[in-house]
């Protein structure tokens, strides 16, 4: 019975602490600063994959330049067409050869020009990348000295709270407050609810046999759907 009492308190205390913390994870100070620092955590990561991946690409356009070159090389052997037409030659043959490799130049032509766009387009990306980082760089100094002047002013404040959660944690079983602190954990909030009729006044699951034996036995008993402490009003 003392324990419900007992946690009933430490309860209202610890949700001005809960409260402390809500408000500090929801702050601009704390938004910027956890933002510039993920960025710039993930930065250095992003661009070496885009720098690996314009490489690749640069490879690619020299290999299909020297394709081009080569296929282009071998119209050369086209030149000499009248003295192979005055000999005799098949020249409908020679044609469609020279027709094909055209066609062939053609494509690879397109595709040089697609790969180029593509390597441009990624080139700005990365530009516009590194412009960022530089930036959020500067902004990062500036946000973290504020968050951490932010951070004092509430630090004092949630150690004020701890400080009286720590005399009023005498009252309770060991066993008790690490369960409370591991539901506390898990973001479950309030802990201890009361009953209403048989039922989790949080989340409206209804008590099993043991449960309501435990509250008619002025216990606590945990809820077993959302695994808050439940115990009966007086
Ligand atoms: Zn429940």
């Amino acid at each position: 019975m003392s324990q419900i009492n007992s946690l009933l308190k430490y309860q209202t205390v610890d949700s001005k602490l809960l409260k402390i913390e809500r408000e500090a994870a929801s702050s601009e100070e704390w938004k910027n600063y956890s933002q510039a620092k993920s960025f710039l955590t993930k930065a250095p990561e992003k661009l070496e994959a885009m720098d690996a991946k314009a490489r690749e690409m640069q490879l690619a356009l020299e290999k299909l330049n020297k394709k081009y070159e080569e296929i282009f090389e071998t119209l050369k052997d086209f030149e000499n067409l009248d003295e192979l037409v005055e000999g005799g030659a098949d020249i409908s043959f020679y044609k469609k050869n020279a027709t094909q490799i055209g066609d062939k130049l053609k494509s690879i032509k397109s595709e040089i020009n697609a790969l180029v766009k593509v390597i441009k387009e990624a080139d700005e990306e990365y530009q516009t990348l590194k412009k960022k980082t530089i930036s959020v760089q500067k902004q990062y100094a500036e946000y973290s000295a504020i968050y951490q002047e932010y951070k004092k002013t509430k630090l004092a404040e949630m150690e004020e709270i701890k400080k009286e959660l720590k005399k009023l944690a005498a009252d309770l079983k060991p066993e008790v407050l690490k369960s409370y602190d591991t539901k506390r954990s898990e973001r479950i909030f309030p802990i201890i609810c009361p009953v209403q009729s048989d039922r989790c006044s949080k989340c409206g699951m209804e008590l099993s046999i043991s449960g309501k034996e435990k509250i008619a036995g002025g216990e606590v008993t945990e809820c077993e759907n959302c695994h808050r402490f439940l115990y009966k009003e007086q």
